[in-house]
């Protein structure tokens, strides 16, 4: 199998029988479905609950918003620096415990474990915007169903992206699979540990919870949002200064919340850079801290586009 990570390579899969697309997926059993679905939907309905119930049961205090804000940088991270730039782009390399520090922290942001995510975005890019790709909002008719599709709706697929062929590198990373397959424990982690802190903290019952509902629950749906948008938002509104082979955008306004995963036209036309926001002002928190990682020795190869490789690829 070969991936198609590098911008200037050809899309292997452009133009090819359907069958090539029917190697990508599988339809689980019906019993697989049904426990996938139930999970998608917990993780979709029970965070949301969590905004619900805070809003109306107690204000943020000082203490539920440090931890939501730690909570949030180090899940995020863990995704936009772990799950997409170094084990989906392979954009630098770094020792195995920071490998799996980041496989961690980006399981706690509720999101999958780590070897899904990283087929299905891998086939995100295989297939951008065009059949086989598993949340282009530009497949699906009308520009609301899309973006909804996008978004969320593809989570209740009947079609799953098959494993082996996005991943061989991961499956045979023992460590990965370790972390992979406790899952579970991640997530039970994700709310466990701001309810610990929150009760540390203020020392009471009430601590616990409010810091589980605002460093729990609140900072799993404001990280879902934000990953999500940039799969619906990020390929439908706002700039494209470079060329890619897909519909993907740069959106200022999401860079922020995103670590700068929304300078997305860039990202589809440069996949293996680990500097997504390619401008000079693009603010871009993930590829700051791959730079400090850099820094300190514990990134290496981190992969940047030359001022002539961005110049080639400018609109
Ligand atoms: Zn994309
Ligand atoms: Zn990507």
């Amino acid at each position: 199998m070969e991936l198609t990570l590098d911008a200037a390579a050809p899309n292997p899969d452009e133009g090819r029988p359907v069958e090539v697309l029917d190697r990508s997926t599988k339809r689980p059993t019906d019993r697989e479905l049904r426990l996938e679905r139930n999970f998608a939907l917990a993780v979709a309905v029970l965070p949301f609950l969590g905004v619900v119930a805070a809003a109306v049961w107690h204000a943020i205090t000082w203490v539920d918003l440090g931890i939501l804000v730690a909570t949030y940088t180090m899940t995020g991270l863990g995704i936009t620096v772990g799950y997409h730039r170094l084990f989906t782009h392979q954009s630098f390399t770094c020792p195995r415990w920071v490998e799996g520090v980041f496989a961690i922290a980006g399981s706690m942001a509720v999101q999958g474990p780590v070897i899904r995510w990283v087929a299905d975005h891998r086939r995100h890019h295989q297939f951008s915007d065009k059949e086989g790709d598993p949340h282009s909002p530009n497949l699906v008719g009308g520009s609301m169903l899309g973006l909804w599709h996008s978004h969320m709706g593809w989570f209740f697929s009947e079609q799953k992206t098959r494993i082996r062929r996005f991943v061989p590198d991961l499956i045979t990373n023992r460590m990965l699979s370790w972390i992979d397959q406790r899952y579970l424990w991640w997530v039970i982690a994700s709310v466990a540990v701001p309810a610990a802190l929150g009760g540390l903290l203020t020392w009471s019952v009430e601590g616990a919870l409010t810091a589980l509902l605002w460093g729990g629950l609140v900072r799993i749906f404001l990280i879902h949002h934000v990953t999500w948008s940039i799969n619906s938002i990020c390929h439908v509104f706002g700039a494209r200064p470079f060329h890619s082979r897909d519909l993907s955008t740069d959106n200022l306004w999401l860079a922020i919340p995103s670590f700068g995963e929304s300078w997305h036209n860039a990202h589809h036309a440069f996949p293996t850079s680990a500097v997504h926001g390619v401008g000079r002002w693009q603010l871009d928190l993930s590829a700051w801290v791959i730079g400090g990682l850099e820094a300190v020795g514990l990134a290496k190869n981190v992969r940047r586009p030359t001022a002539e490789q961005l110049e080639k690829r400018r609109v």
